[in-house]
């Protein structure tokens, strides 16, 4: 197998990319400590440069060259007008320490970003500084956890979260100091209600729920899993990832949600994956805004005469991002809601719902569905034919690389056997749907009649099957001028 180099090994002694003008100001030393001569820079020209790192990105999947229907990460298009606004140099070299008064733009702009996305989901205040969901997670829980302390009940250390829910939300209940319940799903793949109705009492600190919920199904007990966790005492959380279901249809604040996360990479089109930025806002309802993180933006005035300035809520939880969270993010956020619109943004879910349901209907005769219900954005199959004809959802995935086609999201949730999870989003024509439906029942076909060429899947990309256990247990991304070459990639 070829193996890129390393632009380290495209390196010659004495090629540059920059070349400096003459200093227009006398020379002097570095500090000694400062100064280090063991580290061997690649020595490259500009077109070494960008002809490496072009064709790197080539090999890789990407939302601007193909579909990606990973279900639960709402893998939409990122319009490029989010780009452009975000690029304004008026945002892009603000500095975090001006001065408020220089700044009342970009206050503006988070301030009406808190706005619209308090509307959208019918709450009464949003904090911009989470960085993702997951640590919009760990906001709510932790405000969860004020709100209980406040009143002086302790005793309320158990959070229910059912089992169909992302890994995030148990990981985030540990961090903020509670002990994680498992709610079962019920048949249907709702949260199980009776089994919520036993489980609440006096040490219930909330619910982490995930409506509409991770099988892509709205939970058919939602009202009634509230009220009873309401009435027990505890509060209620509800993951948003899941929110580009249900804009402008319905609005979790009027069902009775207490805290909800948004995914701005998510739902609300901004870059998503490769490790960030994201942005992940809490939304909350009149009697928690005082634990939201600090500082919080406060408009005072209207019209021409608005200010906006910085305030710490009196019960804050405190800080949870350096200065104000990915302000970049909100840029782009805020470019997409106010280029869809109201009606725009309710099309969006319509379409997303739309998607998802033609393609599952494309696939039901050959693929096991895990529930025939009406699925809202997102469905999961499971791959239990395929796997008693020796063909894996992993083979699957891996084959679905040959067509050019990012796999859908795989054995998760971890509740289904063999889990395909596919969330096509709005942003795919019937086309481009249609081939991945192709795509997939031709991989049926093949798992029927030729299962070696799906379990030797991947045949026609640059890298075959990696040995991904090995990649991450003993993953190594330090280059070592002393070794080989061949031995610089972890795994091949
Ligand atoms: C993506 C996701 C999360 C975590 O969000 P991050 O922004 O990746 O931290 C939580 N819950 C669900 C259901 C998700 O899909």
């Amino acid at each position: 197998m070829a193996v890129e180099p390393l632009i380290y090994e495209l390196g010659r002694p004495g090629r540059r990319a920059i070349r400096f003008p003459a200093p227009e100001v006398p020379e002097t030393d570095l500090p000694e400590e400062l100064m280090r001569d063991e580290l061997a820079w690649p020595e490259v020209s500009e077109i070494d440069v960008i002809r490496h790192f072009t064709r790197l990105s080539q090999k890789n999947a990407a939302i601007d060259l193909n579909m990606y229907p990973l279900g639960s990460c709402t893998m939409k298009y990122n319009p490029k007008i989010n780009e452009a606004v975000a690029r304004y140099p008026g945002f892009a070299r603000l500095h975090p320490y001006q001065p408020e008064e220089t700044v009342q733009g970009a206050l503006e702009l988070m301030y009406e970003l808190q706005e619209m996305l308090g509307e959208i989901s019918g709450f009464n205040a949003v904090t911009l500084q989470p960085a993702a969901g997951a640590h919009g997670e760990l906001t709510g829980c932790l405000i969860i956890h004020a709100y209980h302390r406040e009143r002086g009940d302790e005793m309320r250390t158990k959070m229910l979260i059912p089992d169909s829910a992302h890994g995030t939300n148990p990981a985030t209940a540990r961090m903020a100091g509670f002990s994680v319940i498992t709610v079962p799903s019920d048949e249907r793949g709702n949260c199980d209600i009776d089994k919520v109705r036993e489980l609440v009492g006096p040490d219930t600190a909330g619910i982490m729920i995930t409506n509409p919920n991770t099988l892509g199904l709205w939970d058919e007990h939602i009202h009634e899993v509230i009220d009873v966790v309401h009435e027990a005492g505890g509060l209620v959380y509800n993951d948003g990832a899941n929110f580009n279901a249900i804009l402008g249809i319905a609005r979790p604040g009027d069902l009775g949600v207490d805290i909800m996360h948004y995914n701005l990479h998510k739902t609300f089109s901004t870059p998503h994956g490769g490790g960030g930025p994201g942005s992940g806002p809490v939304g909350v309802r009149a009697d928690l805004i005082e634990y939201l993180p600090g500082p919080h933006i406060r408009k005072e005035g209207e019209g021409a005469d608005a200010v906006y300035s910085w305030y710490q809520p009196e019960k804050s939880i405190g800080r949870l991002h350096s200065f104000n969270g990915n302000f970049g993010m909100h840029v782009r956020a805020y470019t997409y809601i106010r280029m869809h619109g109201a009606e725009g943004l309710r099309q969006i879910s319509e379409d997303a719902v739309l998607n998802a349901n033609y393609l599952m209907a494309l696939l039901a005769d050959r693929f096991d569905l895990q529930y025939d219900r009406t699925c809202m954005h997102e469905f999961v199959l499971n791959g239990m034919r395929q796997k008693k004809q020796g063909v894996r959802t992993v083979d699957m995935a891996k084959r679905m690389l040959d067509f050019g086609v990012h796999p859908p999201t795989t054995y998760f949730p971890l509740i289904v056997s063999e889990a395909l999870m596919i969330e096509p989003t709005e942003t795919e024509s019937k086309e481009s749907v249609d081939y991945f439906a192709n795509v997939m029942l031709r991989i049926a076909d093949e798992a029927e009649n030729t299962p070696e060429v799906v379990t030797s899947a991947p045949h026609t990309t640059e890298y075959k099957r990696l040995d991904e256990v090995g990649a991450n247990r003993t993953l190594n991304l330090r280059w070592d001028a002393e070794r080989a070459p061949a031995e610089a990639v972890a795994a091949d």
